[in-house]
């Protein structure tokens, strides 16, 4: 699939359900609606989409939410995408996980063909842990790591640069990733949805973390590259690699190979744009895929340049109303 803009689309992010057992300050408000359990698509209508999108491109695929590994039965649905594994049609499956419920299941997702989880932490300190996911506990994610880590899986964590949160925990983040082998991504927040809180109170640019880095560890860049948007750089000290996703510094669009979609099946060309294509109509309209397919090519025509996602004074309301537990990070 190319867009107009002569990418092509080769990565599709799903997001299975809007609900997440935490309630992380900079991604959801406390007190959340979720959607009616009657509009969620089924885990074969996940398939379906998602096997459709394989048909057309996709070779990337990754699970997110709200909290993917909380959905019921939502390993039935990670076993059937793994077929498409087995039959080489796509090249990886994986999934961006709070780690909460990675211990129970991160032996059955090696099995199936997952090789790699991120894994989101944005504290290793268990008390402001807590602070920054109002629900989450440190203890039960870092067991969820080691269970990822002892079943074979490679995990990278990615942390969200909060300012005067976790700002001080930097170095102590590379560290211990670099001890114990996990890559680190820094993530730029970004204007999504009401949280109640003003985003320019959290807004820490990774031009400033990536400098305030570089003053003690030793960091040169390399060509790594994951499919996704982070860049990264080697760290001397530790051997381990930093990536940073920088929506806001320098945005990424020129290479973007990404589309999205929700649990209701509305597909997003763009994370920071509100254009979106539904997809459940077509899908329930026949038991053949051709109207389907045709959706998501019109779709993809119209995929845009690029978000224009700005956090500054005069821009204080978010760039779109929709949550990240929406769309998926
Ligand atoms: N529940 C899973 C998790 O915690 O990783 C998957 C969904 S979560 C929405 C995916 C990623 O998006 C997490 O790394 C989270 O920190 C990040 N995220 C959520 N809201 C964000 C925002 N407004 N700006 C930047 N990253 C955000």
């Amino acid at each position: 699939m190319l867009d107009p803009y002569g990418r092509t689309i080769s990565y599709l992010r799903v997001s299975v359900t809007d609900r997440c057992d935490f309630r992380c300050v900079y991604c959801m408000a406390e007190d959340m609606t979720f959607l009616p359990k009657s509009e969620i698509l089924t885990l074969e209508e996940l398939d379906r989409l998602c096997t459709a999108f394989v048909r057309l491109g996709v070779r990337k695929l990754r699970l997110t939410g709200g909290e993917p590994l909380v959905r019921r039965n939502v390993m039935t649905l990670i076993r059937a995408l793994g077929r498409h594994l087995e039959s080489g049609a796509l090249e990886e499956l994986t999934l961006t996980t709070n780690g909460s419920q990675l211990a129970k299941h991160a032996a059955d997702l090696a099995a199936i063909g997952v090789k790699r989880v991120n894994v989101s932490v944005d504290s290793l300190d268990e008390t402001k842990f807590r602070a920054i996911t109002r629900w989450g506990k440190l203890p039960q994610v870092l067991e969820g790591i080691a269970a990822a880590r002892r079943a074979g899986l490679a995990v990278k964590i990615n942390t969200v640069a909060l300012k005067g949160v976790n700002d001080d925990e930097f170095d102590r983040l590379v560290t211990w990733c670099g001890a114990e082998g996990h890559d680190l991504t820094f993530i730029e927040v970004m204007p999504m949805g009401d949280i109640g809180d003003d985003r320019l109170e959290q807004y820490l640019p990774l031009s400033l973390v990536r400098a305030r880095l570089a003053e003690r560890w030793t960091l040169s860049e390399i060509d790594y590259r994951t499919g996704g948007p982070a860049r990264y750089v080697r760290v001397a000290e530790t051997g381990g690699r930093i990536g940073f996703i920088t929506p806001l510094t320098h945005n990424f669009c020129e290479s973007c190979n990404r589309v999205r979609l929700t649990c209701t099946g509305q597909l997003y060309m763009c994370l920071g744009q509100n254009d979106d294509a539904d997809l459940r109509a077509p899908l329930r309209a026949s038991e053949s895929d051709s109207l389907l397919e045709d959706t998501i090519r019109e779709a993809i025509a119209r995929k845009p340049k690029g978000h224009d996602f700005v956090i500054d004074r005069r821009h204080k309301a978010p760039a779109v109303a929709r949550h990240m537990s929406v769309t998926g990070g």
